[in-house]
């Protein structure tokens, strides 16, 4: 198939473009380099620099390159930003997504997969999370991503879009080549082995009070190659309809346990204090991926915390600037 990428030179965009051609599929990425890298994206890819916000420049693409289906990474997606910044979400991602979504239906592209976030699932009733929890986004960003997928929704019924919306919960880990370089980093596992890098002289846990096995909160971290492969997997099902999934591997980790595993993996004794909470963070994260599993076959080829740390060190210690094209 064809695919237009948008935000394919980010951290996940891009290594779900690296499996799209490894499996044969052409490749178009759209991507402002904002927050994405140009040195990420595959060079086997098609690369168009440009901006969502600009619809000239989408319908361009679109006429240009006729892309069979769409996978839309593109997006702000800090949920502490968008409580101090909600319009670059409830606005910007918005009406990026909705220029998008206009100009694929007016050039006749039927099949869109949306990046979506365990955000939406800010006061969760079960554990794990399966897709029809109740939803209460917890941030701007959240929010924003439930607005899109209720568009999809609709624009399923209404026009005939085929649509995946998948639900990440923590996207950890590397590919070889490809990894996580964000400016600044906020993520935990990449601040770790910040620390193991001497970048960072220590990691600060948000918190030791939670109602959890040893007090700090537990996510579901997830190998970033397991969630590229979902999309893959969830674009060749389009045609058999719509759907959601959450995507995690179906255990979680606390703060702890993460830091530990670390240490382990580096041979870094990496110090650690505690401070406060981290605003609007729940205690516990974790993702019921049955239905995925269920529908469409896909298992994590990576579930193991320590093989999901120890390939994003290789690519930290291999790229110790990440792609170099910002200051650290
Ligand atoms: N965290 C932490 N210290 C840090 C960064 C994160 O204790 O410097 C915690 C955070 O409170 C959360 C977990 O690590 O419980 C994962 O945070 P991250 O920002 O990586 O992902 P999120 O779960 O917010 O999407």
């Amino acid at each position: 198939m064809k695919v237009l990428v948008t935000g394919g030179a980010g951290y996940i965009g891009s290594i779900t473009v690296e499996r799209l051609i490894e499996a044969g599929d052409e490749v178009v990425v759209f991507d402002n380099l904002y927050q994405g890298h140009r040195a990420a994206v595959h060079p086997d890819a098609t690369f168009v620099e440009g901006d969502l916000a600009n619809r000239a420049q989408v319908d361009e693409v679109m006429a240009a390159h006729r892309p069979d289906a769409i996978m839309h990474f593109a997006s702000h997606t800090l949920v502490g930003e968008s409580m101090e910044k909600p319009f670059l979400y409830l606005g910007d991602n918005v009406t990026n997504g909705l220029n998008l979504l206009q100009s694929a239906l007016a050039h006749g592209v039927k099949r869109f997969i949306l990046s979506s976030t365990a955000n939406l699932f800010d006061q969760p009733e079960r554990m794990p999370i399966a897709e029809d929890e109740r939803i209460v986004p917890g941030s701007p960003y959240g929010e924003s991503k439930f607005i899109l997928e209720r568009m999809l929704y609709w624009l399923d019924r209404t026009m005939g879009l085929r649509y995946a919306a998948l639900r990440y919960f923590n996207a950890a880990g590397a590919s070889p080549t490809r990894g996580e370089d964000h400016h600044p980093e906020y993520h935990l596992i990449p601040l770790v082995l910040q620390v193991a890098q001497g970048k960072r002289d220590k990691i600060t846990i948000f918190g030791d009070d939670y109602p959890t096995r040893d007090g700090t909160c537990v996510r579901d971290y997830i190998h970033v190659m397991d969630l590229a492969d979902a999309h893959i997997l969830a674009m060749r099902a389009l045609d058999q309809g719509s759907r959601t999934y959450n995507l995690g591997n179906g255990a979680g980790f606390t703060v702890k346990e993460v830091i530990q595993v670390a240490r382990e993996v580096t041979g870094h004794p990496i110090p650690a204090e505690v401070g406060p909470r981290r605003p609007g963070d729940p205690a516990v994260l974790i993702a019921s991926s049955d239905k995925i599993r269920r529908e469409l076959g896909w298992q994590p080829r990576y579930p193991d915390l320590r093989d999901i740390i120890a390939s994003a060190w290789q690519w930290h210690q291999a790229h110790p600037n990440g792609y170099g094209d910002r200051p650290s």
